[in-house]
């Protein structure tokens, strides 16, 4: 058994040694890579802090981390990571596929030039189209992935057990736009540190605590506040966060002069026992802001991840208005389902709280929030949010890479030297086989995201089954067919591949064997 075991062993030094001396150039670039990785990874500096969102100080006694099952899969991950880590996420993806087009479409002209058929300016430029083409549809689809199968991304964790960390604005399919079932919210809050929820859907107010199964696995979920978002005024959105769910919101007089927010506030603090937060978004103008805390709400959300490009004249705005008049600030996810890496959180100082009931923890939050204290009440975020600098904005890829290898951990780099080198055999391998190994590992990643793609539609549409929830069983159709599509694309890329080395075999044997497809 021993003498076989060792025996393997050997094969395969033998052959990783062969490759290294085949491959030492490629082998040593790699390495090089690594080895920056590595260092930038070893600074002092941590870029997704987490950080006190007023003001952007470190906050002591809590650490961002990654999930230790994804930290075993790094490098499929950290497309995600470095896109949504920073400072607004639709800025950087949108200036990476740019970066992506240009450079598949100048490697592809430059593959078409080399070639040794017939070269002629349309075959050049037709070949970059083509290779563009690919780069951009492959990453589509793999966002795609990323946003469907809700891969999770910052997870806080606090080192005092009376820390309440709350989300405290989020939907489940009961708001018209929301993909997840109440569970699938919960747990995915659980998995990102959250001991408090605040399900606040569009418009209509539910008792969620009710339809909460009974078990002991409730223990494990966070307690639950029941709240709602309405319109209130032309531009602003209000939450209320509701001790007693249980109460008939009517809608404000018809009286020109009465105002919205003061209506909605007076409801929820006097009917519900609740508290008031307005949602901070780019529609609403500086003015609002002294009419809205006019209200009688009791904070702003300073961050929201839905819409992290808060102007920055708002922000000021927000944090004076909140300074002067003695006003919570709290960081809320809008986390409606997509995607599963978000990275705010409000942490709530409650003496006392790790020995309380779900409802009790709930209901003091609530209180804390109406006591407006911000010591109390602490927006924290991993990593800058906001707009970016147009040199950031330009540089994505560039300046988001260099953040992301910065906040690494030690077992991280490990995963990537494990994966790098893994890939890195593979690839040598395939070419001994006379297999283009970019082909065949193209194939395999598009084949490997139609699957997750298949598997994660079919869990959207289970989401929306069984109720009214029409929006999420849309969305998982549509990620079932993409899915399928690419499946599909990598299935006749694979016969192509295997046809083609057939073909080879049979011209000349000989060539088959040492030059890649
Ligand atoms: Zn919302």
């Amino acid at each position: 058994m021993e003498s076989k075991g060792k025996r393997t062993l050997g094969i395969v030094s033998e052959h990783v040694s062969a490759i290294l001396k085949e491959y030492r150039n490629q082998a040593v670039v790699l390495a090089v890579g690594l080895a920056i990785l590595t260092i930038l990874s070893c600074l002092p500096y941590t870029p997704q802090g987490p950080f006190d969102a007023r003001d952007y100080t470190r906050v002591a006694g809590m650490r961002v981390e990654q999930h230790q099952w994804v930290e075993l899969i790094e490098p499929l991950a950290a497309p995600f990571q470095i896109v949504a880590g920073a400072p607004d996420f639709r800025v950087a993806g949108g200036s990476t596929l740019i970066w992506l087009l240009l450079g598949a479409g100048a490697l592809g002209m430059f593959a078409g030039f080399r070639s040794q058929s017939k070269r002629t300016i349309l075959g050049i430029v037709l070949k970059g189209i083509w290779w563009a083409f690919v780069a951009a549809s492959t990453f589509m689809l793999v966002i795609f992935l990323f946003v469907a199968a809700r891969i999770p991304g910052w997870r806080l964790v606090v080192d005092n057990p009376d820390l309440i960390v709350a989300d405290l604005h989020s939907h489940t399919v009961k708001s018209y736009d929301g993909l997840v079932s109440m569970q699938t919210n919960l747990k995915w809050h659980a998995s990102c540190g959250y001991s408090l929820v605040g399900l606040t859907e569009h418009n209509q107010l539910f008792s969620h605590e009710t339809e909460m199964p009974a078990g002991s696995s409730l223990d494990l979920l966070p307690a639950v506040i029941s709240g709602l978002e309405v319109h209130s005024g032309p531009r602003a959105m209000v939450l209320g966060l509701c001790r007693d769910p249980g109460i008939q919101l009517t809608e404000p007089a018809t009286d020109k002069e009465q105002d919205p927010t003061s209506w909605f506030s007076r409801q929820i603090h006097e009917d519900g026992a609740g508290a008031v937060i307005v949602v901070t978004q780019n529609d609403l103008k500086t003015d609002d802001i002294a009419q809205l805390a006019d209200g009688g709400v009791d904070g702003f959300e300073i961050v929201n991840c839905g819409h992290p490009n808060l102007r920055s004249d708002l922000r000021q705005e927000v944090l004076s208005t909140c300074r002067s008049r003695g006003l919570v600030l709290v960081a809320s996810t809008d986390w409606h389902g997509w995607g599963g890496m978000t990275r705010t959180w409000t942490v709530i100082r409650a003496p006392g709280a790790s020995a309380l009931s779900r409802t009790q923890r709930a209901n003091l939050a609530i209180r804390k929030l109406r006591g407006r204290n911000p010591v109390d009440v602490i927006p924290v975020v991993a990593g800058y949010m906001g707009e970016p600098s147009m040199m950031r904005a330009i540089f994505s890829p560039v300046a988001e890479t260099l953040r992301y290898a910065q906040e690494l951990s030690p077992l991280r780099v490990m995963s990537w030297w494990f994966w790098v080198a893994a890939v890195f055999v593979l690839w040598a391998l395939l070419r001994r086989t006379g297999a283009h190994p970019g082909r065949v590992l193209l194939a395999l990643l598009i084949g490997g995201t139609g699957l997750g793609l298949i598997v994660s539609g079919v869990s959207l549409i289970g989401q929306g089954a069984g109720g009214a929830a029409s929006y999420s069983v849309h969305i998982g159709l549509m990620t079932l067919s993409a899915g399928a599509a690419a499946l599909l694309a990598s299935l006749i890329e694979g016969l192509l591949i295997v046809r083609k080395r057939r073909y080879q075999k049979l011209v000349s044997p000989s060539l088959a064997s040492s030059v890649p497809l």
